[in-house]
């Protein structure tokens, strides 16, 4: 992830989803269905198929959804400030809103098991009920990180919940050359590196420095 489920000072724009509320992006969205219950919710096409995991992962451990107070894409606003939601880039999802209702007296009310926040957090979202201050909104997940890290999170679901193996590389001569637009994250997970960027990152530091977001075009990588 690029970036932390924990940081609310970048909005979903400035992680390059592109415009949110009042920006209509009903075109952006694809729909997704928890396969137990039957429930359908739109969420960014992005997203989609790790959500589609995570609501299936969600339902199979035991907490079932109900189709008719869940939702997912609504071109709004967050409801006491003009900020535009999460919802309107298709990137949260509210699950079995009369259990876990929004309030903003400090109240928690939620019939979420205690699995569920820390499944959801582990593939990028963050959760409504960990919000600091008075406002909680326990029905509401949402992903914090930017379009790549959705298929990072992806790629990382499919072989955790999945147990999808890692296609084995095809042909590995040990180096790669960096293009535009990698990123060590997407280079590791392109190439099924064992252990995912770290290790890649730390058998080329001499080349790439200290920060490890800093690779360039045309660099030439070792591979672990
Ligand atoms: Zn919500």
């Amino acid at each position: 992830m690029r970036f932390s489920i924990r940081d609310y000072s970048v909005s979903a724009k400035g992680k390059g989803w592109g415009d949110g509320w009042p920006a209509n992006r009903s075109k952006d969205m694809a729909r997704v269905k928890a396969d137990r219950s039957g429930t359908r919710v739109n969420v960014h096409r992005r997203v989609a198929p790790l959500v589609d995991i995570l609501l299936d992962e969600t339902e199979r451990r035991g907490y079932r959804l109900d189709p008719h107070t869940c939702g997912g894409y609504a071109n709004r606003a967050t409801r006491k400030s003009r900020k535009p939601s999460n919802h309107s880039w298709g990137l949260a999802v509210d699950l079995n809103w009369h259990r876990n209702p929004e309030n903003w007296h400090g109240v928690l009310h939620t019939d979420l098991p205690s699995w569920v926040v820390p499944l959801w957090n582990r593939y990028g979202f963050a959760w409504g009920g960990n919000y600091k201050g008075k406002h909680k909104d326990p029905m509401h997940f949402e992903f914090m990180g930017a379009p790549a890290d959705a298929d990072d999170m992806l790629a990382r679901a499919r072989r955790e919940i999945l147990g999808h193996k890692p296609a084995p590389a095809p042909h590995n001569p040990g180096k790669y050359t960096v293009k535009n637009g990698d990123s060590l994250s997407a280079i590791a997970n392109r190439l099924h590196l064992a252990g995912g960027w770290r290790p890649l990152y730390d058998l080329n530091r001499g080349v790439i420095g200290p920060n490890p977001d800093q690779i360039r075009p045309g660099m030439v990588l070792r591979l672990p």
